[in-house]
This record gives C-alpha cells, sequence and structure tokens, in this order.
C-alpha cells in the first residue's frame, strides 16, 4: 500500500490544491483537496485490467469552472432545502438558494467548493487512508454554528471506505455525502444504461417540480422506480411517468430497507456485463439519491477530453433525506453541541 502527494494545480489565489494517490495491488484512488474529492478510481475487470470508474476532470481549472459535484464531499446540508428556509428550536435560517428558489448542496458554496487539509494516516491495520478536514465557520452559506468536519478515505482491498465525521459549537443542520458519478464500463466510455442496479429499498420520495419531497414515502411497487430485482437502468428511464418526467429521469431518494437502524448495510449493487466489473455500496444512512446523471449534455469534456452525455454516469449518494429541516416526519438532521455526528459508506467492487 503507498499513499503518495503532488500539487495538482493552484487556485486563482495561489493555495496549492494537492493530489494524494492510495494505491493497493488492485485499485488505484487519487484525492483532491479541493471538495475532497474523488479524481479517479481504477478498478480491475474480469481479466484484471483497470479502468478509471468515476467521472472527473484532469485539472484543477475544469473543477473550479464547473459544478456537476465530481467525486465531492458535498455538505454543510447535500440535497436541497426548501427555500433555503428553516427553523432549528424557533429559530429562524436563511441559507443562500442556488438552484431555482432552493439550496442544493449547501448553497451557492457548498463543501465541494473549498480546500480541504489532508492528513495521510497510518497503514498499521494493512490499510492506506486519507483523512480530510476543514472548519465550516459560523454563518457559512447561512448555517449556524462552527462546524469541524473530517472525510476519511480508507483502501482494503476492493473496499474503499468512506468515514465523516463532524462536531459544532451551535445546533446546526447537517447531511453529508459524496457526490460521484460511476460508470463502471470506464469513465467516457458510454452510456450506464446497461448497468443493473438494484436498490434495497422499497419505498422512495416522491418530489415537486423543484425537486423538493412532496413529503410521504411511496412504495415503489408497480413503478419504474422498483429497483428490488435487478434491472437496467435504461429498462424504464423513458416509461414517462410524473416522477420521472419531472426529474429528467431518476433523481429521487430511496428508503432503505434494513431491520438494524444505523447498522451498515447493503444500500444498492450495480452489476456492469461487458467489463463484469460490480459495485455495492454499504451505509448507516437511511436513505440513497440515485441520480442518473440527468443534466450532463455533453457540453463537458471530462478526463482524456472525452464529452459526458446525458446518462453516462450514475450517483449513489448515501444520506439523510431532502428537506430534512422542514419536514419534521423524517430522521432528524440536526447536530448539537457535544454531540459527535458520524457516518460510513462503502464502496465494495468486485467483479461478476
Ligand atoms: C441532485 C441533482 C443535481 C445534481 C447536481 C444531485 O445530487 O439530486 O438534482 O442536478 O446533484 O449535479
Amino acid at each position: 500500500m503507498t499513499v503518495r502527494g503532488e500539487v495538482f494545480g493552484r487556485l486563482g489565489d495561489g493555495r496549492v490544491v494537492e493530489r494524494h494517490r492510495l494505491s493497493n495491488e488492485t485499485v488505484d484512488l487519487s484525492l483532491i483537496t479541493w471538495g475532497a474529492a474523488v479524481q479517479s478510481l481504477l478498478v480491475p475487470d474480469r481479466d484484471g485490467n483497470l479502468a478509471d470508474a468515476v467521472l472527473g476532470f484532469d485539472d484543477l481549472e475544469s473543477y473550479v469552472a464547473h459544478t456537476e459535484y465530481f467525486g465531492a464531499v458535498v455538505g454543510r446540508f447535500a440535497n436541497r432545502i426548501a427555500g433555503g428556509r428553516f427553523e432549528i428550536d424557533g429559530e429562524a435560517f436563511q441559507i443562500e438558494v442556488n438552484d431555482g428558489s432552493n439550496a442544493l448542496h449547501g448553497g451557492q458554496v457548498g463543501f465541494d467548493r473549498h480546500l480541504w487539509d489532508a492528513h495521510p494516516l497510518g497503514t498499521d491495520d494493512g490499510g492506506g487512508a486519507l483523512r480530510l478536514s476543514r472548519v465550516s465557520a459560523a454563518g457559512e452559506m447561512g448555517f449556524p454554528g462552527s462546524l469541524a468536519v473530517s472525510v476519511t478515505y480508507r483502501l482494503r482491498g476492493l473496499d474503499l471506505e468512506i468515514t465523516y465525521e463532524a462536531t459544532t459549537d451551535r445546533p446546526t443542520v447537517l447531511n453529508l455525502t459524496n457526490h460521484t458519478y460511476f460508470n463502471l464500463a470506464g469513465a467516457g466510455s458510454r452510456s450506464v444504461e446497461t448497468h443493473e442496479l438494484t436498490i434495497a429499498a422499497g419505498s422512495y420520495l416522491p418530489v415537486d417540480a423543484g425537486a423538493i419531497p412532496l413529503g410521504p414515502a411511496e412504495p415503489v411497487e408497480g413503478t419504474p422506480m422498483d429497483f428490488r430485482d435487478a434491472k437496467p437502468i435504461g429498462r424504464d428511464l423513458r416509461a414517462g411517468t410524473e416522477q420521472l418526467r419531472l426529474a429528467g429521469g431518476y433523481d429521487h431518494t430511496w428508503i432503505l430497507t434494513r431491520e438494524i437502524a444505523a447498522r451498515v448495510t447493503k444500500a444498492a449493487m450495480v452489476d456492469e456485463a461487458s467489463s463484469g466489473r460490480t459495485l455495492e455500496v454499504w451505509t448507516d444512512q437511511p436513505g440513497v439519491q440515485f441520480y442518473s446523471g440527468n443534466f450532463l449534455d455533453g457540453t463537458l469534456s471530462g478526463k482524456g477530453a472525452r464529452a459526458y452525455r446525458q446518462s453516462d454516469g450514475f450517483c449513489l449518494e448515501t444520506q439523510h433525506f431532502p428537506d430534512s429541516p422542514n419536514q419534521p416526519s423524517y430522521p432528524s438532521t440536526v447536530l448539537r453541541p457535544g454531540d459527535r455526528f458520524t457516518s460510513t459508506t462503502i464502496w465494495r467492487f468486485g467483479t461478476s
């Protein structure tokens, strides 16, 4: 196992963005300190050939110029907050809106658009790890409280474990996830519509035209949202139901079925037949946002100058439910002083 750091680029103000490589005999992972993002992730196919399974850019300038959240950690509140408004203990807060009238992924300048500090960790358990941390100041984008937050990426064989931790000095809301777009056939090689997806969820959250959940969960049974048994992402993508039309495809939260809350359990499984690459997503979070890359429109050139077109990548963002601060029936996303938020998601690669 090796962990190596290098200069990835410089921001306009001269600050250096580092790239750190974690690699073992099977996986090669590059992380950048801009957005604590996964910049590349080489994983083997059934014959052992490596391909980069995540979308992204070769250069820092492209990350700074675009807001697709490729590989980034999103926060302070991943997903949407209606009107950017919420209350904690009766006190009202307004977050800067950046998605129509709603706040998306933490507002205009979310965690994806900040420089994180990198701390390579020991390899005592035979794995290599990188911890990235930052302090989100009180009032950043309108959120209350100074939040000390870290994300640790740990490579163990074909597993990439992602652990989030946070503490605050005032009650705040928090929802953290990683926004990697996967393509198990190789980023920029083809659409993900033939990838077979399973999601361990019997219900999902229908949304309005602004992608804010209407409230109650609906059963997936008998709808294109049913991924309880493996099916190609593209099979029902053009079914034309109201929910698929509103979101331009899949862009919804599935409510994970688990017997014991807060345990890390298998949330989703993806199988790409041509390469044999598979991905399992395990998490302790209550939901997963499955996003089928609806807004990729072919105008962006990613790594290797490959254009990313609609559905050239998919995201499985493990997280709390959108707009939780305004939905009292959803699991709470409030973090209070003295409490430590911790959460784990595992991406388990393999071959079939
Ligand atoms: C959201 C999409 C949004 C995308 C941004 C996803 O997490 O659900 O609606 O367009 O992030 O790239």
